[in-house]
């Protein structure tokens, strides 16, 4: 496919979002408060007690890519309930009063962090036993200066984009904590945890490497995003794409009319190859800038939605990723073949309680 224009343009200013590449993170707060951050929420992960030998451990988690990791390092050795159903705003989502019984008996409860669960961790504060670890895989895994405000999550709204799992050097750093953790509170089975890990590690960085060879057979001046849901952010930084936009408002409603219009304008402007939907969120709006600006569009992408349903072989994170990724290159010229040959089934039998 010919290169196209590469005009770097600023859809965040255009659509009025506030919003500009704030790649290097935020500069807010004290400097020691960011620094500490991070050392906080890691040594959260190692609080809570060993469960009693003979008894079962209870994990809870709460968006599906983070449920599956915990499913590939757990496996059979324990119950793991899923929190936010599939399909959901997990942005906005607000647990039933219902999940206080299941948080009650959870010996672990993993979250992202990055602020994006807080009426969850609220209801854990409430619920959890004093015995019980509550893990913020994400505030565990980045420093505060490597956060990213961005589009829909600018520096003004206080809230740092947390889409941290789709990218896999950070997926590899929650793998790693998820093993750190099951290992220290039930350690009879710390041998198939860590061989577990190893494995599904393993795999990751498999799919950090098929990302980099895909990523090469894209033209450079096509390596760019326009996406409806803004989830990409830490990906980009990691395999040198640019997000050029995201279309989603930070209060997640729909972009106004005139919003929309000056993005027409500005997509007819930086000649990209296609924009890229959400399967979460479907959006009318991004059908007609499409139509109207005869750019492709693919509105199947997916951030915490896993591909299928729970048994589905890739119903997995590693599915999920594989699907976004051979989505995205293929889409935008290249050739996704490294990341089609990925084995991406299940480390161990999954059984996790999935919501839908
Ligand atoms: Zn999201």
């Amino acid at each position: 496919m010919a290169p196209r224009s590469s005009n770097v343009i600023w859809i965040g200013i255009a659509l009025s979002l506030t919003a500009c590449s704030a790649d290097t993170g935020s500069t807010t707060g004290s400097a020691t408060a960011a620094k500490n951050a991070q050392s906080t929420a890691r040594a959260a992960c190692d609080t809570g007690t060993t469960i009693a030998a003979g008894k079962r451990l209870r994990i809870s988690a709460t968006v599906a890519p983070i449920t599956s990791i915990v499913a590939n390092i757990a496996g059979e050795h324990a119950d793991i309930a899923g929190l936010v159903p599939e399909g959901t705003n997990s942005h906005t989502f607000e647990p039933a009063p219902s999940v206080a019984a299941i948080l009650a008996k959870t010996d672990v409860l993993f979250v992202n962090g990055l602020l994006l669960e807080e009426p969850t961790k609220d209801l854990a504060a409430k619920n959890l036993s004093s015995n019980a670890t509550l893990c913020e895989l994400g505030t565990a895994s980045l420093p505060v200066a490597d956060y990213i405000y961005d589009f829909s999550f600018p520096i003004e709204g206080g809230k740092p984009n947390p889409h941290l799992w789709t990218n896999p050097p950070l997926a590899r750093q929650y793998a790693e904590i998820v093993r750190d953790v099951l290992v220290r509170m039930d350690p009879a089975h710390a041998d198939a945890y860590r061989s577990n890990a190893d494995v599904f590690i393993a795999r990751i960085n498999k799919l950090d490497a098929a990302m980099v060879a895909a990523t090469a057979t894209v033209p450079v001046n096509q390596r760019k995003l326009l996406t409806y849901h803004d989830a990409y952010a830490y990906f980009a930084r990691t395999y040198g794409w640019t997000v050029i936009g995201a279309m989603q408002p930070s209060n997640f409603d729909e972009p106004t009319a005139k919003e929309v219009a000056r993005l027409i304008t500005q997509v007819r402007q930086t000649g990209v190859p296609a924009i890229f939907g959400s399967e979460v969120f479907p959006s009318p709006v991004l059908e007609q800038i499409g139509a109207e600006t005869n750019v492709k569009y693919v509105d199947v992408l997916r951030d915490d939605d896993l591909p299928g349903k729970p048994g589905d072989p890739s119903h997995s994170f590693l599915g999920l990723m594989q699907f976004d990724y051979i989505t995205m290159i293929e889409s935008l010229g290249g050739d996704a073949s490294a990341l089609k040959a990925l084995d991406i089934s299940d480390v161990t039998v999954d059984a996790a309680m999935y919501p839908q």
